[in-house]
């Protein structure tokens, strides 16, 4: 099968979170069961190129057409970790990837409107189309409406797409709020719908939200968890969209993500000073107790004190879903029970941003505390490998990744329960599972009381009875969460689309004939937009200014 992924990540050379180690993870595994993967993300000027091999330009004529201009594109190809990957390169007066950031610019939905519409001219003069094209969240949502023009119709308009799309949302706050004057500039004429078509927000009348633009439009739509697939179904979690996931439930499945056990592997990995695995024989090459080099190597890199103390961690993107409030609190409360505290963490947020930069110059004196604000992957491993136990109090959690790393690295999660936490932890303390199903710390409540109860008890188990731990620690390592099991899962996805005759197709094709007969009597024919029909005009209507996008 020839898969096609379309993202604005992909890990580790472009990173933000969770997004790029997916799509990488998810990639790998597929080609290791026998699948033809290939990536394609924007080129962005702060990709860590030293991570791509063989990167050469492949294409320097591919034009894409937005907000009726005609630009150049130059489309580079290389390697990541074996993934086959293409950088779109636009060559735009707005210099859309030239930024020095992934995301949080103000024009950001015209630079992934633009890199989506740019992937799929791509995809389309290479050629012969793929089977699956896998777009993720909504930067590249757009993919969906836009997907109705892969099938050739001008030449064969009869013929039904061959390409099907799965539509993957990884976090639903993200919706891509936009106006219909933007639809426009990729050539969607949403003026021709009424208001309550799938790509209008439910909400805020007159708003085109991408993702449920996205997810009307895929052929299945998968979020990262079982649990968060119930969630987004509900008022309460779907933060608008739970109609829209509701409706489309048929085609939709809550799969869980994997990790990549080749890239976030203790036992091998590059960045450790001290390779380790779950063996308690020291004579084996990377016993288990290797594992407090990595502590050692911790401390000194962040000049923690030394001392019988467990090293308590949390990285995450500094945003409130991530519970901002408890990752204070847990701050002192670490300190108060005898821990010590790495964060490692940025924030878009200037608010949020600025009040840890004030907790970071007030505990610079802390020889228990340490607070690095940026992105580091090679220390991101390092505190993995080098903790005790890490922290993650999500308000709401799709899947989580640091949960999973932790527990490759023997350290323990004391998590929320919600979501893919809710999923992948189970309490030390759970009377429904016996001890060796167990990994970890849970509770329930965003209060600090509930935090503290959780934390408290990861303490005692820690300070009194260190032999309990170690199992404990044994128990997660030796868990599987790799892509695996959920790589196949995707396969079944897939090929239950492209055996699943669309819906739409017959509709949209006869759609189309009228449109395009129209077209040739008004003497505008060559639209391969079918279900959606080209801009006429592409006229300038201002840009709807009463809504800050959330992407
Ligand atoms: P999300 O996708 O919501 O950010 P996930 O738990 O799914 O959360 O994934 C987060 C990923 O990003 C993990 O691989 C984590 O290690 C990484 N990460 C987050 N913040 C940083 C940071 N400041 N430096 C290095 N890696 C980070």
């Amino acid at each position: 099968m020839h898969i096609v992924q379309v993202a604005a990540e992909l890990a580790p050379v472009a990173k933000v979170g969770g997004l790029g180690d997916v799509v990488l993870g998810l990639s790998r595994e597929l080609q290791r069961q026998g699948s033809r993967v290939e990536v394609i993300i924007p080129k962005y000027d702060i990709i860590e190129y030293e991570g791509v091999d063989d990167l050469a330009v492949i294409d320097d004529t591919l034009t894409t057409t937005y907000d009726g201009k005609v630009y150049s594109n130059t489309v580079w190809s290389g390697r990541v970790l074996g993934v086959p990957v293409f950088f779109i390169e636009p060559h735009h007066p707005a210099d859309f990837f030239q930024r020095g950031c992934f995301y949080a610019c103000p024009d950001d939905i015209d630079r992934f409107l633009y890199f989506s519409l740019a992937a799929l001219d791509f995809i389309q003069r290479r050629g012969a189309l793929p089977d699956i094209i896998h777009n993720h969240d909504w930067h590249t949502a757009v993919l969906g409406p836009l997907c109705r023009c892969l099938c050739p119709r001008r030449h064969q308009p009869a013929a039904p797409c061959p390409t099907r799309l799965v539509f993957t949302v990884h976090n639903v706050q993200y919706q891509g709020l936009c106006s219909a004057h933007d639809l426009e500039k990729v050539g969607l004429n949403s003026s021709k719908l009424p208001t309550t078509n799938d790509l209008f927000d439910d909400h805020r009348p007159g708003i085109v939200n991408l993702v449920k633009g996205g997810i009307a439009y895929a052929d299945f739509i998968t979020t990262v968890s079982p649990r968060h697939a119930h969630e987004v179904m509900t008022t309460e979690g779907g933060l608008g969209l739970d109609a829209t996931f509701r409706q489309y439930r048929d085609k939709f499945i809550g799969i869980l993500n994997g990790l990549d056990y080749g890239y976030w592997n203790p036992a091998t990995d590059p960045y450790l000073p001290a390779n380790f695995s779950s063996s308690t024989d020291d004579k084996d090459g990377n016993p288990l107790s290797n594992k407090g080099l990595c502590k050692e190597a911790l401390r000194q890199r962040t000049k923690l004190a030394d001392g019988h103390r467990p090293i308590v961690a949390c990285i995450a993107r500094l945003v409130p879903q991530k519970g901002i409030e408890l990752i204070k609190h847990a701050i002192d409360h670490t300190v108060a029970l005898g821990g010590q505290f790495v964060l490692l963490g940025s924030s878009p947020i200037p608010e949020i941003d600025k009040e840890f930069h004030r907790i970071l110059e007030a505990t610079a004196d802390n020889p228990h505390v340490f607070l690095i604000l940026q992105h580091f992957e090679d220390l991101a491993h390092l505190i993995f490998a080098g903790s005790d136990m890490f922290i993650v109090p999500s308000v709401f959690e799709p899947c989580g990744l640091t949960q999973l790393i932790a527990l490759r690295h023997g350290t323990i999660p004391i998590v929320r329960h919600t979501g893919g936490l809710a999923d992948t932890i189970v309490d030390v303390d759970d009377p429904a599972h016996p001890f060796e199903k167990s990994n970890g710390f849970v509770f329930d409540d965003l209060e600090t009381q509930s935090f503290d109860g959780a934390i408290d008890r990861a303490f005692k188990l820690w300070f009194q009875q260190p032999e309990k731990w170690r199992q404990l620690v044994i128990n997660g390592m030796n868990m599987d969460f790799s892509w695996k099991e959920s790589a196949k899962q995707y396969l079944d996805v897939y090929r239950k689309t492209l055996q699943t005759p669309r819906q739409r197709d017959k509709k949209e094709v006869r759609k189309t004939k009228k449109e395009e007969e129209r077209e040739t009597r008004q003497g505008t024919s060559g639209s391969a937009l079918a279900r959606l029909a080209l801009a006429p005009s592409l006229q300038k209507t201002p840009h709807f200014a009463g809504v800050t996008p959330l992407s």
